[in-house]
């Protein structure tokens, strides 16, 4: 569905710019990987397009796992402590993992993940995140890849949603506070 929406307040990136991005890391990737046999774990259910649109744009053979966690904790702010609600299939003693990733916040989620990927003996984990709020410079995570850098609003679209609503909007885009407000 086009991000031309009544409940969307600004547009930050657009479906067109997602692709061009998305083809420039999928080749940054690609190169990094290539002599490697990687796992893309996706993180759900937001990464879940990216994911799709990553994966495929990619020039190297690849597998996918996928893992959904939540955030303990009230309201919007995450807590670091974090729940596994769905666990790898793959086991990952001795491979090279790429976390495929939404969007990176607090960035309390992907430190703890990044720790409990790297206890269970992968060779090694790396981040590619679509979008990255401001928040995330304060935390210490290395993330190596990085789509954009959005300012610090709540988005949806392209996977990210708002009780479950605006995930198949084409693009991102600031939710007018008039809907949850
Ligand atoms: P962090 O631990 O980095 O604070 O949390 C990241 C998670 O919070 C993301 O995976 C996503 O689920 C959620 N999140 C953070 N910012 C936004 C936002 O602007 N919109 C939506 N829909 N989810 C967000």
């Amino acid at each position: 569905m086009q991000l031309n929406h009544p409940d969307i307040q600004e547009v930050l990136v657009t479906a067109e710019q997602i692709q061009v991005r998305v083809a420039e890391l999928a080749s940054e990737i690609s190169d990094y990987y290539r002599d490697k046999n990687v796992l893309l774990l996706g993180v759900l259910k937001g990464a879940v397009p990216f994911m799709a649109d990553l994966s495929r744009a990619m020039d190297i053979p690849i597998q996918q796992d996928w893992m959904a966690v939540s955030s303990y904790g009230s309201g919007t702010v995450s807590s670091g402590v974090v729940r596994i609600l769905k666990d790898l299939d793959a086991d990952i003693k001795d491979r090279d993992v790429l976390i495929v990733e939404d969007i990176l916040d607090s960035g309390l989620t992907l430190s703890w993940l990044t720790s409990n990927l790297r206890a269970r003996g992968a060779a090694s984990v790396e981040i590619v995140t679509l979008l990255r709020k401001p928040e995330a410079a304060k935390v210490k995570i290395a993330v190596r890849w990085v789509g954009f850098d959005i300012p610090n609003a709540f988005v949806v679209g392209y996977g990210l949603d708002f009780n479950e609503n605006y995930r198949s909007l084409d693009g991102v885009g600031i939710l007018s506070p008039s809907v949850y407000s």
